[in-house]
């Protein structure tokens, strides 16, 4: 999916973080690689009656601190090396917010936009058979939606390993359909969880948020409820938008039930009236304060740092960022918000469905607002700290925090 390996990305932040935090050698050495990982081959019957073969993975990263947790790709360039990069970021992710899992991740080499619903379904319960109950459930590893699948793709995986079981076990997969043991605030969670971390960066860096014109990368899950939650709770002027085939920029700014009713109209939100095409490597350098990166990884590389110009940049993607990216940005003054504390929110509310899943009992959607902004608030806080301290980038500073935590649970348990 991307230029640059994301794992060997993923390895060389983890090896800044162990340096700066002086791990010894083992430590270091297990936290470089996956403890576990699987490649599955299966057959999915299509439509038309013949058979296709497809390939996918789960990574289990660490579970030191819990059961692993991560969400399922489905997306036609996954490869081996992003889902043990993802599932690295997410054992980062989990420890920075401090819930008590691990990392995992899965993807499934398809074009899902190619699949009929009943041959998404077959595939779905398809690859969870491949997995199997020895390595999935609840108290082992929780797989979760991610780029291309969905709650419904979620409920087709829970009932699957639930017949495999022989009972229903809800909690073995979360961001599954709230008559299914959903919870309630999983949809916009991403990101609700990266509003509430841009909220407190505008407060340490004294910027004001009404009006400030801000431009988002991606209109899946991340970035369309980022263009309604910035709108609706700051009120951000969203000048750009893109999806896959294309971004949109109109300086007086965009309204999001209107882009929404376009992309759902024509597939995507390119030729929105009243607004200019723009690519999407041009939204990226638009001169704006707020840039919302919430598509892909490796969108922000060395080459083209250099020419962004935004103040603050809430990373809802995975891996949007180079480290050689980093370091340009942090020597122009950006202030970065690195995805596994800015994309936190989905996981901290997976774990909620998780906990809800486990007691049968159903939390208000306010409780699960005020319980996420408390967890998403303290990680931001511990973070800007750290990077205060040890003055270092904000994402050095997070992987800090995160080892950290990860190095003290693997040492109190007898590993290392
Ligand atoms: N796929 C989301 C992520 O990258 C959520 C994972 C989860 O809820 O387990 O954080």
């Amino acid at each position: 999916m991307s230029k640059h390996n994301p794992f060997k990305i993923a390895q060389a932040q983890l090896d800044a973080a162990a340096e700066r935090l002086g791990l010894d050698e083992a430590t270091h050495e297990m936290l470089r690689w996956p403890m576990r990982e699987i490649h599955v081959t299966f057959p999915v019957r299509m439509d038309d009656g013949s058979v296709k073969v497809f390939h996918g993975f789960r990574v289990q990263y660490n579970n030191s601190r819990g059961p692993t947790k991560g969400g399922i790709r489905f997306h036609p360039a996954e490869t081996v090396d992003t889902v043990r990069a993802l599932a690295a970021w997410m054992t980062w992710k989990t420890a920075v917010v401090d819930i008590p899992l691990g990392g995992a991740k899965g993807g499934v080499i398809c074009d899902p936009h190619k699949l009929s619903n009943s041959e998404l379904e077959r595939l779905s319960r398809g690859y969870i058979r491949a997995i199997g109950t020895a390595l999935l459930g609840l108290e082992k590893d929780v797989p979760a939606p991610d780029v291309y699948t969905t709650p419904q793709i979620m409920a087709w995986m829970m009932d699957e390993f639930s017949t495999m079981q022989g009972w229903n076990e809800f909690g073995m997969i979360t961001g599954k359909p709230l008559p299914l043991g959903g919870s309630k605030g999983r949809g916009d969670a991403t990101a609700r969880g990266g509003m509430y971390t841009l909220r407190e960066a505008a407060k340490v860096l004294g910027m004001e948020l009404k009006d400030a014109p801000t431009a988002i990368q991606g209109y899946g899950n991340a970035g369309y409820f980022a263009h309604v939650l910035g709108s609706e709770m700051f009120g951000l002027k969203v000048v750009a938008v893109s999806d896959s085939k294309g971004g949109i920029y109109n300086p007086k700014g965009l309204d999001y039930k209107a882009v929404m009713a376009h992309k759902k109209e024509t597939g995507s939100v390119i030729n929105f009236p009243g607004a200019d095409n723009i690519t999407n490597e041009e939204l990226l350098e638009l001169d704006v304060p707020v840039l919302v990166p919430a598509a892909l990884e490796d969108v922000i590389t060395d080459e083209n740092a250099g020419r962004i110009k935004a103040k603050v940049i809430v990373e809802l993607a995975n891996g949007p960022t180079t480290p050689e990216a980093d370091l340009i940005l942090h020597d122009k003054g950006a202030y970065v918000i690195p995805d596994f504390l800015a994309n936190a929110g989905g996981v901290t509310v997976s774990y909620f469905e998780m906990v809800q899943n486990a007691y049968d009992y159903y939390w208000d959607l306010e409780t699960v607002h005020e319980r996420l902004d408390k967890k998403m608030t303290a990680a931001f806080h511990a973070v800007h700290e750290m990077a205060q301290k040890e003055g270092v980038h904000n994402r050095l500073a997070a992987y800090m925090v995160a080892v950290a935590r990860v190095a003290e649970a693997m040492k109190l348990r007898g590993w290392v």
